[in-house]
């Protein structure tokens, strides 16, 4: 169920926080209990990428390019070696 911000900004399901001006969903005492003890984070959730997630795109980056590019160019060395060997 979808609820509507007083701003006017359609927010989702999960949604907790207003995406369009950051006010709390009204009626879910719960979040704003928990937004009461938690100070807010040292950066911005819609627009700064966190360290964790540049550290896990980095390592899957290179794992693509590991099995893009290294692994055909190692496999066609070991054929080429194969193929030269007979
Ligand atoms: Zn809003």
């Amino acid at each position: 169920m979808t609820w509507r911000c007083s701003c006017g900004f359609e927010a989702g399901d999960f949604d907790v926080i207003c995406a369009k001006c950051g006010a709390t969903k009204p009626d879910d005492r719960a979040v704003r209990r928990i937004l009461a003890v938690v100070p807010p984070g040292p950066f911005d959730p819609r627009t700064e990428v966190s360290a964790d997630g540049k550290h896990i795109a980095g390592r899957i980056v290179a794992h693509l390019w590991i099995i893009f590019v290294l692994l055909p160019f190692i496999a066609m060395v070991v054929y080429g070696l194969i193929v030269a060997a007979k």
